[in-house]
């Protein structure tokens, strides 16, 4: 197998800093039994989301303190950051399963013809340098990003690609706030770390601080819209103090993470797409141009879209599909 992937690193919307601060996703949840199948085989380190503490509301009109914590549910989190199982997934992949992952790939096209696959591959800048032999294709990337970026032949059937144009891409018209401080100076207040906000520019706050406070860390995501311009560095300190006083004006660091100007993950006009309806439609369910071609992002998973665990749903789907295909036609996968 060969895994073409257009960044310079394995992830995707898993995207962790040095410190194990995460800009993309970070969370799991009870019940996502194939993530806790893959922390458990991987050995990867992870603890629960610290839910202690009474949350904040942010209110147009003043900050106020909540009894408790009706915010956060539980949840678990990668303690090294989130990208430690992709991580995994990718030394796996090259150490055992001899498969090749190959970074700086971007795919600009995919060729269905009799006896297969020819994907088009731009590597380091060579606009159709290399087309690359495949028995099946699967496309793991946002089906509106694939359909916009990425060249079908056959043109692909007119129904999926009506379904594909408008289906949102999870979190990508959100920016993620993280912010980094010395120690977890909330936490001694006994406040949780967590806010609603009806005011902005974040929607919703989380503590996000490692094993022990360490690092100490909070998050936010805050909502763009095809008018809004990128989220003020200013308004977000001044939101932080508002609901957490005077400290959280200076944090270590303060990382915006704006994933609408992240081409690889988002088409432009992406905050215009937001029928969630989409969804894990029928059209991704099977595979299309002659068996051929295999849709596993996370949007076209039928269970915990949007998710990490949505993802590696599709993923089984997409296996099970080609697996079946070379069964009935003896030809290698
Ligand atoms: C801010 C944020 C917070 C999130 N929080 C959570 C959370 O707490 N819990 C959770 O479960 N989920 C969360 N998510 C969602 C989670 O990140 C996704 O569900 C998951 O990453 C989807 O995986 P995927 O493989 O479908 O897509 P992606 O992770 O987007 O991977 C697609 C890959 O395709 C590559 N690519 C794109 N175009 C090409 C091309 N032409 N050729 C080759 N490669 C290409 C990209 O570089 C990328 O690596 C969050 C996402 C974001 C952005």
């Amino acid at each position: 197998m060969t895994v073409l992937e257009a960044r310079g690193r394995t992830g995707g919307r898993l995207a962790s800093k040095g410190d194990g601060l995460d800009l993309g996703a970070s969370w799991y949840w009870p019940g996502e039994h194939r993530v806790a199948a893959l922390v458990d085989e991987f050995g990867i380190d992870v603890h629960d989301h610290f839910l202690v503490g009474d949350a904040m509301y942010d209110d147009p009109a003043a900050a106020v303190r909540l009894d408790g914590n009706p915010i956060d549910v539980a949840s678990f989190r990668f303690s090294t950051g989130a990208d430690s199982l992709t991580d995994a997934l990718h030394n796996r992949l090259e150490s055992h399963d001899h498969s090749d992952v190959r970074l700086d790939s971007h795919v600009q096209s995919v060729r269905v013809h009799s006896s297969g696959v020819a994907v088009g591959v731009e590597t380091n800048g060579n606009a159709g340098a290399e087309e690359l032999d495949a028995d099946h294709v699967v496309i793991a990337l946002p089906p509106a990003l694939a359909t916009s970026a990425i060249r079908f032949e056959p043109a692909l059937p007119s129904d999926l690609v009506a379904v594909a144009e408008r289906t949102p891409v999870w979190m990508g018209a959100i920016t993620k706030v993280v912010a980094r401080y010395a120690s977890a100076f909330w936490r001694e207040r006994g406040l949780s770390g967590s806010a609603v906000s009806h005011r902005g520019p974040m929607r919703e706050i989380h503590d996000l601080s490692g094993p022990g406070a360490e690092p100490a860390a909070l998050f936010g995501f805050a909502s763009t819209t095809a008018s809004s311009g990128p989220v003020n560095d200013g308004d977000v300190r001044d939101q932080l103090v508002r609901l957490f006083g005077p400290e959280a004006a200076t944090p270590l660091e303060l990382t915006l993470t704006d994933w609408r100007t992240e081409p690889l993950t988002s088409p432009s006009g992406v905050e215009e797409i937001t029928d969630y309806s989409t969804f894990g439609h029928r059209v991704f369910q099977g595979p299309t141009l002659s068996g051929r071609v295999h849709w596993t992002s996370t949007e076209t998973a039928p269970v915990a879209a949007g998710h990490i665990e949505g993802a590696l749903a599709a993923a089984e789907r997409a296996a099970t599909h080609i697996a079946e295909h070379t069964n009935q036609s003896g030809a290698p996968a």
